[in-house]
Parts: structure tokens; sequence; C-alpha cells
């Protein structure tokens, strides 16, 4: 057997030395590529036709390179939030749970093309849209960056994000906020209706 010696007198001149950091930079990118994470996110529509639009969405996340749809919570329809009572149109909210090799930042970024897909748009803060994808956890990743805060800042004072996200993951944990099923039990379910007659597919 011969063996050959990558750094010794004869190894070839031609190939520079990679740096450390970029062969560490390339590992992580490496890791995360073969070890897909788990992520919720949570939708919901105001405006035009909000059942069809949750399915959009939750379809076009499933057409995202990189990312896989694992389960869909049933349909619940609420209150807006934030707002004076009367002021919008209901709500249909949803939450899935996902896996994906995509980094936080991309999974920002194609929530965000999904929403301009809806054409969705952005004038007063809360204000009704066709399509919010907002990011509740990203594995157990915790950030205060007000680019993507992580767990979602208010995900664990709303009834609307706690219990379609209770149904599908009755076990969940938000990072350093505790169990979904004990927030849920301290918000209450007030302003949130489950709807038996609307169902989201999971796509194939
Ligand atoms: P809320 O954040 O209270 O649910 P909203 O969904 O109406 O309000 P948007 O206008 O959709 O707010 O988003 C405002 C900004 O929030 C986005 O541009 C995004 O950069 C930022 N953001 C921070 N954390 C998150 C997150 N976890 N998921 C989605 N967007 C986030
Ligand atoms: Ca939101
Ligand atoms: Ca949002």
């Amino acid at each position: 057997m011969t063996v050959f010696s990558t750094n010794g007198p004869q190894s070839d001149p031609t190939v520079q030395p990679v740096p450390a950091s970029v062969v560490a930079q390339v590992d992580a990118a490496d890791s995360t590529l073969s070890n897909p994470k788990q992520a919720v996110v949570s939708l919901g529509s105001n405006l035009g036709n909000r059942l069809e639009t949750l399915q959009g969405a939750i379809d076009a996340l499933e057409d995202t390179p990189g990312l896989r749809v694992k389960a869909v919570s049933p349909v619940y329809e609420t209150e807006p939030w934030g707002v004076e009572p009367g002021t919008q149109p209901s709500y249909l909210n949803a939450v899935v749970l996902i896996r994906t090799t995509l980094p936080p930042s991309s999974l920002l970024e194609r929530g965000q093309a999904i929403e301009e897909a809806f054409e969705r748009v952005r004038d007063e803060r809360w204000g009704s849209r066709t399509i919010d994808v907002d990011i509740l956890t990203y594995a157990d990743v915790v950030s205060d960056d007000p680019l993507l805060t992580l767990p979602h800042p208010r995900a664990h004072q709303r009834a609307f994000v706690l219990a379609p996200w209770h149904d599908v993951d009755p076990q969940a944990q938000v990072p350093g906020q505790g169990p979904v099923a004990e927030l849920l039990t301290d918000v209450g379910r007030g302003g949130v209706r489950p709807r038996a007659d609307l169902e989201l597919r999971l796509p194939e």
C-alpha cells in the first residue's frame, strides 16, 4: 500500500492550504445540511379567501428546497389581536411543524417571499393581511435580533398561536418560556374558536 503525505515536502505546491476558519464554516454548513432542524411556523389570514391562502402558504413551504412540512394543525377562527374590536375581519390561524436544512435567516426570507407572493400589504402595525408567516421557534435557538427574534416574542401571549400549536404538538416547549400546554392554560382560549368544518391538508 502506498501512503501519500498531504503536507510533506512532496505535496503539490499549486494547492493552497485552506484556512482553518473556512474549514470550520464549511463544516458548520455541512452539519446543518445533513441534520435538519425542527421549526414551528404560525400562519394567519384575514383578507381574501383565507382558507385557500393558508393552504397555498403551506404548499409553498413544502415546495421550498430543504424544507418538509411534517404536521398541520386544525384551523381556528380568531379575533384580531392588538387592534380595536370590530375594526378588522376575523382571522383564520394555524400552526405547522416543519423540518428544514435552511438556516433561520433563510427560513425567514422564505416566509417573507410567501407573504409577497400573496400580495401582502404592510401599512399599519397589525393591519389586515392576506397572509402572515411567523417563525415561532427554530430548534432551541434563542435570539433577540429584531429582524428575527426567537422564540417569537409574542407567541407565549397569544391563544391563536398556542391553541393550534398545542393541538399539533402537545409536548411542545417554548425555549426560555416553558411548555406550550402551561402557557395556553395561563392565557386561556378567549377569542379563539375551533373551525372543525375547515381543514388544511398536509402536502403529499
Ligand atoms: P407580530 O410580530 O406581533 O406577530 P406582525 O406579524 O404583524 O406582528 P410583521 O409586520 O409581519 O409583524 O413583521 C415585522 C418584522 O418582524 C419582520 O420584518 C421580521 O423581520 C420581524 N421578525 C422578528 N422576529 C420574527 C419572527 N420570529 N418571525 C417572523 N418575523 C419576525
Ligand atoms: Ca404575526
Ligand atoms: Ca409577521
